[in-house]
């Protein structure tokens, strides 16, 4: 029966940075478990903090102890155990979709699956090289910023939006640049948006590109972040944008 109980222990014991969920077995006698309670406890404990949560017994969810319990414990716990430490704040465009926000975000932090990742991971790959240029290792940093399909985007964008085309190897390259242009708060927000899109949408191409047959066109990346980003904004910003001013002016629309 000792036995059982140091299993039932280490079966049950997760720490988690500076928190931990523990199981703590008084007298693991299941022959009478349900006759005195408490024949064991099961709590979790926020490091130097309170007891979130408290089981007594057999009987736990009747006779749990959750007075004390706090959502925001839990939640605060898991961003302080998982989430990245961020220097900037997370940075939310309303004109497009949460999967492209998303995606934004996980190039932000490079947890996208590049080769380089990958690599980094042991996962075996046939090259570790840029799919679309076959030139330099695939890392966010090239994919995104500083391949030739990357900064063919880019030009047009800066073009279509009227805008002075500045050389960016990085995100954070990027994100210096994209804070010097003067625009109204909100075109700038949709501005932002579609450098989202842009990347969501080199990133499909680069998929297809790898994996899907027929091979799809280069030129059609900047016409899809054309369309797309419209139809979205349309639909998430309440308002009738018209779309040759969008194809001719997108700065000049009054949002
Ligand atoms: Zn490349």
């Amino acid at each position: 029966m000792r036995t059982n109980t140091s299993i039932l222990m280490m079966q049950l014991s997760i720490s988690i940075m500076n928190c931990s969920i523990m199981a703590t077995v008084d007298d693991l006698d299941y022959q009478y478990l349900h006759v005195l309670p408490p024949r064991w406890t099961l709590c979790w404990t926020l490091a130097k903090k309170k007891v979130i949560w408290r089981i007594y017994g057999a009987q736990t969810t009747e006779q749990g102890n959750y007075s004390v319990f706090q959502v925001k414990d839990v939640r605060s716990m898991l961003d302080e155990a998982f989430l990245p430490k961020m220097e900037v704040p997370t940075r939310w465009i309303k004109s497009i979709p949460i999967k492209v926000n998303v995606f934004a975000w996980k190039l932000y932090l490079d947890r996208l699956p590049t080769r380089s990742n990958l690599s980094r991971r042991n996962v075996s790959l046939p090259s570790l090289a840029c799919p679309l240029c076959d030139h330099v290792l695939e890392d966010s940093s090239h994919l995104f910023f500083g391949c030739s399909v990357a900064k063919d985007i880019q030009k047009l964008i800066c073009r279509w939006w009227n805008l002075d085309v500045h050389p960016y190897e990085s995100y954070e390259d990027w994100l210096s640049w994209f804070k010097s242009i003067r625009l109204g708060s909100k075109t700038k927000e949709v501005l932002e948006g579609v450098f989202y899109v842009s990347w969501w949408s080199l990133w499909n191409f680069r998929n297809q590109f790898l994996f899907a047959s027929p091979i799809p066109r280069k030129d059609a990346i900047f016409d899809n972040i054309v369309l797309r980003s419209f139809y979205w904004c349309v639909a998430r910003c309440n308002r009738t944008l018209n779309w040759v001013s969008w194809l001719q002016h997108p700065f000049l629309i009054p949002l």
